[in-house]
């Protein structure tokens, strides 16, 4: 056998890659975009059928290309967004609830405070519509199907790779990783078991969730177009990322620049909780050894830079934001803050909103281009700040990927305000690389300490002209404070 297969359960699209376990690369690839939609304000879903048949497809395109010779298909998702169905027909009980969706932020709100210190204890999240948990209290309350299912013991509840098990073993296998549980609001992360109150409190039975297994366990056999091919290996986007990007030792860390931002910080065999709003999770667990990381996230990244082009309609492409925040020397005094839909990690506040501050008539395109660029940095700093303090370990290098990582500007900066190198790696397919790995490795095919010596460094950016990077940090923050009183009013 010589290649394994990742499939990228993203939120914007499916992808499957075939990855060639002798020369490590991906050889081939097939993509299909998912489609969101947006019914009411702050509530986003998708179709669960949709997500299962686009997989099927693409995983079908890269076994053709594989001609039997794929030795398995490890699977890499979108957190905590989850799907209903009918256990007996495997039919979605109604729309995904995508992980962004805002419908249970009022409850999550109100939540009692005992079980917000219980959330905080034992699943190390925060009491945030983001997690699986309110979404599936809805569903039960809201969704008649799914409240009929429910009676008559038929129901299913779980997040995508859980479905997507499901479906590709013909319903055989019920069951998702740790990584994926520990985003759910009812894995308690110590105990590595779901929590008997948190399940009690959201009126969610445990029979209707799936198994929880090791990131590197076998999920049974899937049958692709009458292919029968192993389902083996499976972790949440970020941690596969972490993964891919071989940060495996404790006090490496890696940050994902895609639509949001998404920094995690290996912790080892220690669960740190974090006193400073960020939240601990399960990194992977192989070998039957369980990893913790920290983790602290801005819901908007890359979105800012769309904005700016579709939005603002300032910028030809998001590539083009490189060139453009270079042709000023600094923002002129604008300073920018991407709370759209609030801000998250550290202070959790969903009634924030955005801020560009300072403009004066000499601003032009360039300055609120650049001031974008150095919010995403900044944002980034505030969170590796959290870190720091949580840790006690100050990083001497983070890695780095996702689309926005290939802006030069915007890594030298990050490097320059964080004080610390920031690496980027040749592939950039760190997430669908993570996938890839634990199934090799689950599969027998690779060893664990293989995965290090398999990462290629593309650049390093090493910090310069730090006070300057200090200062615009600073006025981030006052920029941030007035996000943050917004919701005050
Ligand atoms: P996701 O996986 O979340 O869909 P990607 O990792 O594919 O995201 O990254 C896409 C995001 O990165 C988009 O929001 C886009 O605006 C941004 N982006 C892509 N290339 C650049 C660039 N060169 N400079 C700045 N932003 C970029």
């Amino acid at each position: 056998m010589k290649y394994v297969i990742a499939l990228d359960a993203g939120t914007t699209s499916i992808r499957a890659f075939l990855y060639d376990i002798e020369k490590g690369i991906f050889v081939h690839g097939a993509r299909q975009e998912v489609e969101s939609r947006y019914p009411f304000s702050g509530w986003v879903e998708q179709d669960a059928n949709e997500i299962y048949f686009k997989a099927a497809y693409v995983l079908n395109d890269c076994l053709m290309f594989a001609k039997g010779k794929a030795a398995g298909i490890g699977i890499t998702n979108q957190r905590e967004t989850v799907v209903l169905w009918n256990r007996e027909t495997g039919e979605p009980a109604c729309p995904a609830i995508v992980w962004q969706c805002r419908r249970t932020s009022e409850f999550c709100k109100n939540m009692p405070r005992e079980i917000v210190k219980l959330v905080r204890e034992r699943t190390g999240l925060t009491n945030d519509a983001y997690f699986s948990a309110s979404k599936i209290k809805w569903a039960i309350e809201n969704v008649p199907v799914a409240r009929e299912l429910l009676k008559e013991g038929k129901l299913c509840a779980g997040t995508v790779d859980s479905y997507l098990i499901f479906k590709l073993t013909g319903g055989k296998v019920f069951a998702t990783d740790v990584t994926n549980a520990s985003r759910t609001m009812l894995y308690d992360i110590h105990a590595l078991d779901y929590d008997e109150e948190l399940l009690k409190f959201f009126g969610i039975p445990r029979e209707i969730l799936p198994e929880v297994r090791a990131s590197d366990a076998q999920f049974g056999t899937a049958n692709i177009g009458g292919t029968e091919i192993a389902l083996a290996g499976v972790a949440g986007d970020q941690q596969a990322a972490l993964i891919g990007q071989a940060a495996l030792s404790e006090g490496e860390g890696k940050i994902t620049y895609g639509t949001g931002l998404f920094l995690l910080f290996h912790t080892g065999e220690k669960l740190i909780r974090s006193e400073s709003g960020l939240l601990s999770t399960i990194a992977y667990q192989f070998g039957g050894k369980t990893v913790y990381a920290l983790e602290g996230s801005m819901f908007h990244a890359g979105s800012a830079i769309q904005w700016l082009r579709d939005g603002l309609e300032i910028l030809p492409s998001s590539a083009e934001s490189e060139r453009i925040a270079l042709s000023v020397p600094d923002s002129g005094g604008v300073s920018f803050v991407p709370a759209f839909t609030g801000i998250g990690a550290p202070h959790w506040n969903s009634d924030a909103r955005g801020m560009l501050c300072g403009i004066t008539r000499g601003t032009t395109r360039a300055h609120i281009v650049r001031a974008v660029l150095e919010s995403i940095a900044c944002g980034a700093r505030e969170l590796l700040d959290c870190m720091t303090k949580d840790s006690n370990i100050l990083l001497k290098e983070i890695k780095c990927d996702g689309g926005a990582s290939q802006n030069n500007f915007l890594m030298q900066f990050q490097a320059n305000v964080l004080g610390a190198n920031v690496n980027r790696p040749k592939e950039r397919e760190s997430t669908a690389l993570g996938a890839a790995y634990l199934c090799a490795m689950s599969r027998g095919e690779m060893s664990f300490a293989e995965i290090s010596q398999r990462r290629e460094c593309e650049k390093v950016f090493v910090p310069s002209d730090r006070a300057e990077a200090k200062k615009v940090y600073d006025s981030y923050l006052i920029a941030e404070k007035r996000a943050l009183m917004h919701a005050d009013f």
